[in-house]
């Protein structure tokens, strides 16, 4: 494990089994499955400009 297991958008501990979604050919974690959809809600209100910042 890379020790990644915080949530990228709340960035609450993920203490069950991550939801991974790949997004721009890159894979997120998150702690639940509306955290993943509120990113793709937010990345569909950016587009394609919309990037990540978090580590
Ligand atoms: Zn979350």
């Amino acid at each position: 494990m890379a020790g990644r297991d915080t949530c990228i958008l709340c960035g609450k501990p993920i203490v069950a089994r991550p939801i991974v979604e790949k997004i721009n050919g890159r894979e997120y974690s998150f702690d639940k499955q509306e955290c993943a959809l509120t990113l793709k809600k937010l990345k569909s209100v950016y587009g394609s400009d919309f990037c990540f910042n978090f580590t």
